[in-house]
């Protein structure tokens, strides 16, 4: 049991499956108060009987309002966040000249504004506490370039960018910002996606292991690399044209 995560109150976005919950179930072994919110409540109900958590609730990470209910949810029921793991995200996979709006949209709403909500509200929580740390899950895909999922890599850009510099903004807050820019990971968001050529995927226990790492060691990102090559030579998740 690490002692710089046991006791910490940590809420995870998304932790109903995949990452989050992989990540949930690391943090609550190495004794965290853990909460998690998740849109998919069916899910949400297995996840927490099986990692054996009180605190959790239906979170729309899209709703400033539903992210604002899900905080307050864990203060009330865990105290103070020590540290908000933004990790709830879409990948559809598709050429983006055949993309609905709506897909384009909502993948900006969930993997975008969902972080800038999560990362806003903690830090109005966190400020007068001069102390807490906000992880957001990036990928590779916000620094390479994966032909296939267009609009999710201008996401994940925008995720790295605006953790850097919110973390140079407060610098001096005691609020910490990093950023986790996984590899490809297996679970349900590539199920449908071709593997680009160069990378291993990973199991999502090697990210939650790389998260928990981050809490009890902050620094400002971490990359979970499993490339043969550099990220520029990636090639296609889809089938070429
Ligand atoms: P996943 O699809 O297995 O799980 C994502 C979870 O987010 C699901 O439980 C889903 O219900 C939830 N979610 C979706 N929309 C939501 C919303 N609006 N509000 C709240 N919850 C919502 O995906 P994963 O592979 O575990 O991915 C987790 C994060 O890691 C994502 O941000 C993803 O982009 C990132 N990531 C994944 C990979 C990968 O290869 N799997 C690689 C790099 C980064």
């Amino acid at each position: 049991m690490s002692s710089t995560i046991s006791g910490k109150v940590i809420a995870i976005t998304g932790g109903a499956r995949g990452i989050g919950f992989d990540t949930a179930k690391r943090l609550v072994a190495d004794g965290a108060r853990v909460a998690i919110g998740d849109i998919d409540e069916v899910q949400m109900k297995e996840a927490v009987t099986e990692l054996d958590i009180t605190a959790y609730a239906r979170l729309d990470v899209t709703d400033p309002a539903s992210f604002a209910e899900f905080l307050d949810m864990v203060e009330s029921e865990l105290g103070p966040i020590d540290v908000l793991v933004n990790n709830a995200g879409i990948m559809p996979t598709g050429w983006f000249h055949e993309e609905s709006d709506k897909i384009t949209r909502r993948q900006v709403e969930i993997n975008v504004l969902g972080v800038m909500w999560g990362s806003k509200q903690a830090l109005q929580r966190m400020l007068p506490r001069r102390a807490g740390h906000v992880i957001n899950i990036a990928s590779l895909a916000g620094e390479g370039y994966f032909p296939g999922v267009a609009a999710y890599c201008g996401t994940k850009h925008a995720v790295k960018a605006l953790t850097e510099t919110l973390r140079r903004e407060y610098r001096n807050s005691g609020v910490e910002f990093s950023c986790v820019m996984p590899t490809f990971v297996n679970t349900e968001l590539t199920a449908g996606a071709g593997k680009p050529k160069l990378l291993r995927n990973a199991e999502p226990q090697e990210i939650a292991d790389a998260i928990a790492d981050l809490i009890a060691h902050p620094k400002p990102q971490v990359r979970v690399t499993r490339l043969a090559g550099k990220v520029s030579q990636l090639q296609n998740v889809l089938p070429r044209r």
